[in-house]
């Protein structure tokens, strides 16, 4: 094998992934993980008394269709065009993925050649990174600034060259919680159709949206539908992280080329969990209102227990993590202060400077999930208190 490294050189450096670290970590030392983003409540009984009775009835036990079955894929033209008047063909428009980490897979592998540049908003989603890598092209950081953590769109137009070939934004935002506005939307849509470009745009916490704010698939602006691939996931709107259900809309030459790549990657995946989530996304209003008032309960909750830590907290418009500044508490660098912080008080957290290409401009910040029972939120902020 010689002196050649084994890993292939696009992922040097990518070892183990910062959520699988920190969760190795919660569990060797019996922390509480406000790490990894994943809920401690399943999501409801009659989602996961569908996903038995699928199973149990034979669907979906063998290989289901390569784009998805087609009651999912239905659900999902349903969902867009009840949520945001967005139509789409369910036979043309519509994959279904293993989850949103293969559709950004996918959709990257599909769309990028060596050489070419994607213009992404740091700190990025670490699979970005990685499949950018893979892909061969190039990341160029949109970096959102604290303490508000807005894209600066005239940065992003100067950041435009003839290599770019791809936007890739992320609107509800992980980790920052950023929202994009209808304003920003459209200036980046604007730049998309000005320097025909494509755009990937990661929409997983749709529904976790905390008012005023409110989630604008850029899809849905003039000239976006044929440029635009739209990404989603049911692991965060439902609470079946374990899943992997995603998809992904976009024009039928957009879906046509992720689906190429999308076939040699998993082929298929989760028979029986797609028809249970084509329930899912059927549910009533009163399911997607009640879950968000839920998690925004949780928010403030331990927004406030964190401020009354010490931490300075940056309060997310959406998703189901807060960023916080640790300089107050005198510390500078969060990996160490995440790395350490099981043992000093029995909580994890995960550092956001993993999520940087420049670490600095992330390195005091820390980022705690809030997708966990009150009870539990409320203990991690007394342990918190006694730092
Ligand atoms: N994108 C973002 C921004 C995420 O936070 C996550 C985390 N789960 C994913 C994609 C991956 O979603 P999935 O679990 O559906 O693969
Ligand atoms: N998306 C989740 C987060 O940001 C984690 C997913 C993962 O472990 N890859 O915490």
């Amino acid at each position: 094998m010689g002196t050649r490294p084994l890993l292939n050189r696009s992922l040097a450096g990518m070892g183990t992934t910062i959520f699988a670290e920190m969760s190795a970590l919660a569990t060797a030392t019996g922390s509480i993980n406000l790490g990894q983003g994943f809920p401690d409540t399943d999501g409801p009984a009659e989602i996961a008394e569908a996903a038995i009775r699928a199973v149990r009835e034979g669907r979906g036990n063998q290989y289901p269709p390569g784009p998805g079955i087609p009651e999912l894929r239905h659900a999902i033209t349903e969902h867009q065009r009840h949520h945001y008047g967005l139509a789409y063909d369910p036979d043309r428009e519509v994959l279904v993925t293993a989850g949103a980490t293969e559709a950004i897979a996918a959709s990257l592998l599909a769309l990028l050649e060596p050489g070419d540049e994607v213009i992404a908003m740091e700190p990025f989603y670490d699979s970005y990174a990685a499949c950018i890598a893979m892909a061969g092209a190039t990341r160029v950081p949109l970096t959102l600034r604290a303490p508000a953590f807005r894209p600066d769109l005239d940065e992003l137009r100067a950041k435009v060259t003839p290599r770019t070939r791809l936007l890739l934004i992320n609107t509800p935002h992980n980790p920052t919680g950023t929202v994009l506005t209808p304003d920003e939307l459209r200036a980046i849509a604007e730049l998309a159709v000005e320097r025909d470009l494509l755009v990937v745009t990661d929409e997983v916490y749709e529904h976790l949206v905390y008012g005023p704010a409110t989630h604008h698939p850029i899809a849905a602006l003039p000239g976006m539908r044929e440029r635009t691939v739209s990404i989603s996931s049911a692991g965060k709107t439902f609470s079946f992280t374990g899943w992997k259900v995603g998809w992904v809309t976009g024009s039928p030459e957009l879906v046509a080329a992720v689906r190429t790549a999308k076939q040699y990657l998993t082929f298929v995946s989760a028979g029986p969990f797609q028809y249970a989530i084509a329930d899912a996304l059927r549910l009533p209003d009163g399911y997607f209102d009640g879950f968000r008032a839920d998690l925004l309960r949780k928010r403030d909750l331990l927004a406030d227990g964190l401020a009354a830590a010490g931490f300075e907290v940056h309060l997310p418009q959406g998703t189901y993590f807060i960023t916080t500044d640790i300089t107050p508490l005198g510390e500078t660098d969060g990996l160490e202060f995440c790395r350490k912080l099981p043992e000093r008080c029995g909580v994890v957290a995960i550092p956001n400077a993993v999520f940087y290409d420049d670490p600095e401009a992330g390195r005091s910040q820390v980022r705690w999930a809030f997708c966990k029972q009150d009870e539990v939120l409320a203990e991690a902020v007394a342990r918190l208190r006694r730092l």
